[in-house]
């Protein structure tokens, strides 16, 4: 089979469908193109062999394909992949008009002649190790979705590959399909897990060829809310408790070393991301994030600290803090009997001759939550280049690579 002509087919229908998700939207999934993508899709699992399709109200896709193996076989570990529907708002185009450029030979690439719109070799060195390779690129008014839709094609091309040639022994695998990834992995968490029986999972949620992730953030946001007290200029002395300076109290109080300008690499911080303030009340938005559990758990508790201390200080004010986990590191997940999983990544690239990058990623993933639910969840890559950009662009033959490693850890572990 040719698996870059069955990924570009499958991509190219997968981005025809708008599925930009919405942020701030309090319904899961936050547009109607999600859907419209997931019942397709759900039509492909049907033709593809799979049994158990299903959708749920929030319009997360199911399939399941039966294991395929020879009498007397040891018993195989039950595997999912997870993809996501949605494509991330960047203030850009929601349509998507993806542009093959087919043999690229160096230089700049003209993504859209009408508008000159261009993607200059000299600000992407990281076109030229795609020379001689075919590579899709958006029209420039929009990102190219290869986040996530190319895993997406992905998936579906190795369970092309498994219907094709019923020679190829495998394990139970499940797919499923996720909205509102890009907008806090809303999707992932309304999976039914009942649904979703399996040892371990994977995503194909990460850039260029070779990276590996399964070290995230734990993350959490906060709200400290503060009521205060107005009056009139005339009667403010001893009456006015302003909010918003309680607010900057509370502020001070965080390490100025801790923030996201002043970090990297594995180290966390507290993202003071919104103050909402007026003479009577005010909110303080946070974002927590460490890869360190421990580390984590005590930015919340410092918080909570210094929520009680500003209340010491302003004794007139009615102050409360509300904390919530939004996902967890992958690597938590982690126990002897599943360790495997992530075992098997290495094994396939040493096999495919791809030399891994191991990403302790500033950030999460669908696997991020999904781990924490006790399914371990790395995640590899798709071989695409500039997620959230116009200039995001797919080289087929790393795409490709990615596809044959789907196929490898089936193989993997179907070996055990
Ligand atoms: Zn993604």
């Amino acid at each position: 089979m040719d698996l870059q002509r069955s990924v570009v087919e499958k991509f190219m229908r997968y981005a025809a469908i708008s599925s930009q998700s919405v942020g701030g939207c309090s319904v899961v999934p936050s547009s109607p193109g999600q859907t419209e993508l997931g019942k397709l899709l759900m039509k492909e699992l049907e033709e593809l062999g799979l049994v158990d399709i299903w959708m749920s109200d929030t319009s997360v896709v199911y399939g399941r394909l039966p294991a395929r193996l020879p009498e007397g076989h040891a018993p195989v570990p039950t595997v999912g992949w997870v993809a996501h529907l949605d494509t991330v708002d960047s203030k850009v185009s929601p349509d998507i008009h993806p542009v093959m450029i087919k043999n690229y030979q160096g230089g700049d690439i003209c993504q859209n002649k009408e508008k000159d719109i261009w993607m200059r070799a000299a600000d992407h060195p990281e076109l030229e190790q795609y020379i001689g390779q075919d590579i899709i690129v958006s029209d420039g008014t929009s990102v190219l979705g290869a986040d996530n839709k190319c895993a997406i094609a992905n998936v579906m091309t190795a369970l092309e590959v498994l219907k094709e040639d019923p020679s190829i022994p495998h394990g139970e695998i499940y797919a499923v399909f996720v909205p509102d990834e890009e907008v806090g992995l809303k999707g992932s968490k309304t999976i039914d897990f009942d649904k979703f029986p399996v040892d371990f999972a994977y995503t194909i949620d990460s850039c260029e060829l070779g990276e590996v992730v399964y070290q995230t953030f734990n993350a959490g946001s906060g709200w400290v809310r503060i009521k205060g007290r107005t009056a009139h200029p005339m009667n403010s002395k001893n009456n006015v408790i302003n909010p918003c300076m309680i607010a900057v109290d509370l502020i001070n109080m965080f390490d100025r070393a801790e923030t996201p300008e002043h970090t990297e690499k594995t180290e966390g911080y507290i993202w003071v991301t919104n103050i909402q303030a007026d003479p009577l009340y005010a909110t303080v938005s946070l974002n927590i994030r460490d890869h360190n559990k421990a580390k984590y758990e005590a930015k919340k508790e410092y918080i909570k600290a210094a929520v009680e201390m500003v209340k010491l200080k302003h004794p007139g004010a009615e102050i409360s803090v509300e904390l919530e986990d939004v996902y967890a590191n992958i690597y938590d997940a982690v126990t002897d009997d599943n360790r495997k999983c992530i075992d098997y990544i290495y094994e396939a690239m040493k096999e495919l001759g791809i030399t891994p990058k191991t990403i302790a990623m500033r950030g999460g993933t669908d696997g991020s939550f999904i781990s924490s639910k006790g399914i371990l969840t790395p995640n590899y890559f798709t071989g695409a280049h500039n997620f959230h950009a116009t200039s995001e662009f797919m080289p087929m033959g790393a795409v490709e690579k990615s596809v044959q490693m789907t196929l490898k850890l089936i193989e993997l572990i179907t070996k055990g």
